[in-house]
């Protein structure tokens, strides 16, 4: 692959100035390999397009990045956002895939920065491989959207009992990088057998009442939270989580203060503003909440410091299974190539395949040892 023809070629396809590509190549636009399918990634925006938008450079093809859903603070900024009917649908904790198929018929898995994971790729196209070839074949230009959830993967770990480790849940479709109707995906994934999010209420836009129900009732099951679209996207959609997960979140994050960052802990704490604000959460409610936020920031927070103390590192861990070791060799390739700092340990194979505990280091480890090490701190 040779920097000129790259160059040119990406300024063809995405109908951008040579010298504007040749610029930002490298840092903006990085040229990666996936079993030799060459793409680009694009880290940041790059004229219309957005941050994480694939370019498959054999296919000539712009698989668009997922747009940002904005979040609301209150339920009572729905109507002031939506037409006429909305669909409540769950917001699933994992990690954004969009999926296509390549030319060669490679069924490839996208992630949100626009990265072709080869871990993702090998545990979805084992699940559904075939399925998405034929549905891709009757819906050529379209790319599916959808969240990788479930304990068995190298990003979000959260448990859902009906995702058995891994599993993805489509929750768009997309052409030409725009949203459509939401009966466009309830069509493919019902004809080839795949999954969609579960749709919760289908309600009028001012039913608060309504909306509110749903809510509770995720809060009560330990879920995420919703995303509310219109059936045909003619407005963006909206997010809104639970105060259950808000108080999780900010819990795991805490694990690791110094990497999550103070951006993530003050905008939890915002959403709960608001919550209890439009809740109404006054007195002995009020106080339990507080005290459960209040844990939530200090005790792991505590316990990752003891842990350093005691000489241990201060890590995040996943459990992977790849179907084959071609897979495992893929994704050792690819987290080299991305530099992640990462521990791999192969701990056993089955019939499922090769299982393997992943150790990312966190930056938390360094800050705690400093502290412990100096006595200083890292802040003012
Ligand atoms: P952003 O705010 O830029 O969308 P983020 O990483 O902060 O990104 P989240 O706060 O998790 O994302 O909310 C948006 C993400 O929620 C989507 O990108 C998608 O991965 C996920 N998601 C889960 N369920 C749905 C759903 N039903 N519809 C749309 N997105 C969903
Ligand atoms: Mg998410």
């Amino acid at each position: 692959l040779n920097k000129n023809n790259v160059a040119e070629k990406l300024s063809e396809i995405l109908g951008l100035p040579l010298e504007v590509i040749e610029k930002k190549l490298g840092r903006t636009i990085r040229i990666m390999s996936y079993k030799g399918i060459d793409y680009a990634v694009l880290r940041e925006d790059l004229g219309k397009y957005r941050e994480g938008t694939t370019i498959l450079l054999d296919d000539e093809k712009i698989i668009h990045g997922y747009p940002s859903i904005q979040r609301l603070a209150l339920l009572e900024g729905v109507p002031l956002h939506m037409i006429d009917e909305i669909v409540v649908e769950e917001k699933m904790d994992g990690y954004n895939v969009r999926v296509t198929v390549t030319s060669g018929r490679v069924v490839v898995a996208i992630t949100r920065g626009g990265y072709i994971c080869p871990y993702t790729t090998a545990r979805i196209n084992k699940l559904y491989g075939d399925k998405i070839k034929e549905a891709l074949r009757e819906y050529e230009d379209i790319v599916l959207a959808g969240e990788v959830v479930g304990t068995e993967n190298p990003y979000v770990v959260y448990e859902y009992p009906e995702a058995g480790g891994f599993d993805y849940f489509i929750f768009d479709t997309l052409k030409d990088g725009k949203l459509l109707p939401l009966r466009i995906r309830d069509e493919i994934t019902e004809k080839y057998g795949l999954k969609h999010v579960p749709v919760l209420a289908r309600l009028r836009k001012d039913d608060l009442v309504g909306l509110k129900k749903v809510i509770d009732d995720l809060d009560r099951r330990r879920r995420e939270g919703v995303v509310i679209k219109d059936p045909e996207h003619r407005v963006p959609p909206l997010k809104y989580t639970t105060i259950y997960i808000n108080i999780r979140d900010i819990q795991e994050g805490m694990k690791y203060p110094f990497d999550e960052g103070r951006g993530y802990l003050f905008s939890r704490i915002v959403r709960l503003i608001c919550q209890v604000y439009e809740y109404n959460i006054t007195g002995e409610e009020l106080n339990r909440l507080a005290e459960r936020l209040g844990k939530a920031i200090l005790l792991p927070a505590v316990e990752s410091l003891k842990e350093r103390s005691k000489g241990r590192l201060i890590a995040a861990t996943y459990k992977l299974v790849f179907p084959s070791e071609e897979d495992l060799n893929d994704y050792l390739e690819f987290i080299e190539e991305l530099g992640v700092e990462a521990v791999v340990k192969i701990v056993g194979v089955s019939s499922r395949g090769i299982e393997v505990e992943l150790m990312k280091l966190k930056d938390t480890h360094g800050y705690y040892s400093k502290i412990l090490e100096t006595g200083y701190s890292p802040l003012d």
